[in-house]
């Protein structure tokens, strides 16, 4: 699942990285000002590019805390609008970096991965000028020291190692998959606090986490994330059916961002959640749905994709392959919103690789 900024950064604080001091207020309530001005007001929706689309605002004044407040908590943001805004102290910033850590599995580590100018043109930079480093275990101060050489910032060699080694432990604590801070800040203080941070948890970790209790949903045992970066997002139902999709998707040369089998009794509703996470991935530019309906009902189904269809806007090309209970219900709900269906997976995978290919 992906946190929120705020419960992200709550879990920073908690390993002992510093992040700025906040409060957070619910959209549906006239706030009062919580922390003293100036204030940077910030959309907590799951997705990254707020800034650039005016979900993150700085206010010197009361009134334009009030002003900002109002534009922020009714504004969409790639489909999503916020049941909470972040409000922060605002910083004098000197610059910005760029520091991760993600589960990599090719190569069976934890990579560390930092770039000189963080910020909100980071995807920018070249893939081959960022720092990458593996960690097989928790980093050592030569890891920390490498990090501030890179970073060009020698003089906060210490403050990185125990940066480094408290995000690691956030990280496997946590049993998180990536952990983004995005930018870390240099403020003009000459310290060094998370501006902004992006953290997806394993799913499959839910039941060792009572702990666990976030806005986000969390999703069934049955969705889990495979490849955020992937292009090709699944939905099928059962686990061998949502297996061999998967593995489809792979063997046409496709990165499949997720594998979820939404089970017998699947709701309308827990299909529409399941949309919704898939939406937060930037790169995914076809969802594949191939459900073979026994106890799953095709009707149901269609119904999801078409509430789907018109709460999220920008949600990628659909493939979709339906077979069995309540089939006939189902075409005759998707015709009437122009919705086509295809005879079989191959037909899908072929149109979801043309999709990829016209990207
Ligand atoms: P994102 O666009 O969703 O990644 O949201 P961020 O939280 O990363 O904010 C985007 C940008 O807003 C940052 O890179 C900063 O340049 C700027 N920003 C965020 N917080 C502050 C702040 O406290 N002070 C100032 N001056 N700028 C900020
Ligand atoms: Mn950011």
């Amino acid at each position: 699942m992906i946190l929120l900024e705020y419960e992200a950064k709550s879990l920073l604080k908690a390993s002992g990285i510093p992040v700025p001091n906040s409060s957070t207020l619910p959209v549906n309530k006239t706030p009062s000002l919580p922390i003293d001005l100036p204030v940077v007001i910030k959309s907590q929706v799951p997705v990254g590019g707020r800034g650039k689309l005016g979900g993150v605002k700085l206010a010197q004044t009361d009134s334009e805390f009030h002003q900002h407040f109002t534009s922020i908590a009714t504004q969409t943001i790639k489909g999503f609008t916020p049941s909470t805004l972040l409000i922060e102290e605002a910083l004098a910033i000197k610059n910005e970096y760029y520091i991760s850590l993600r589960i990599d599995r090719s190569t069976e580590s934890i990579e560390l991965l930092a770039h000189a100018t963080g910020g909100i043109e980071v995807e920018e930079n070249r893939a081959d000028s960022f720092l990458r480093i593996q960690l097989r275990g928790s980093p050592t101060l030569t890891q920390g020291d490498e990090l501030a050489e890179f970073l060009n910032l020698n003089s906060h060699t210490f403050a990185l190692q125990d940066l480094l080694a408290n995000l690691y432990s956030c990280f496997v604590n946590n049993d998180a998959t990536l952990i983004e801070i995005n930018p870390l800040i240099l403020t003009e203080q000459d310290t060094l606090i998370a501006g902004d941070c992006k953290m997806t948890l394993d799913d499959a970790a839910t039941f060792r986490h009572p702990e666990w209790d976030f806005e986000t949903p969390v999703h069934e045992a049955n969705f889990v994330t495979l490849d955020e970066k992937g292009n090709v997002a699944t939905i099928a139902n059962g686990a061998g059916l949502a297996m061999a999709t998967v593995d489809a998707v792979s063997a046409a040369g496709l990165t499949p961002a997720n594998f979820l089998d939404i089970g017998g009794g699947a709701s309308a509703e827990t299909v529409l959640e399941a949309f919704k996470t898939i939406t937060t991935y930037n790169n995914v530019r076809a969802i594949v749905i191939n459900i073979f309906a026994g106890i799953t009902r095709c009707d149901e189904v269609a119904k999801a994709i078409i509430s789907a269809k018109k709460q999220l806007k920008t949600l990628p090309a659909l493939y979709i392959r339906l077979a069995g209970t309540n089939y006939n219900e189902a075409k005759i709900l998707l015709d009437a919103e122009s919705i086509t269906l295809l005879s079989t997976l191959a037909d899908c995978i072929e149109a979801a690789k043309q999709e990829v290919q016209n990207a």
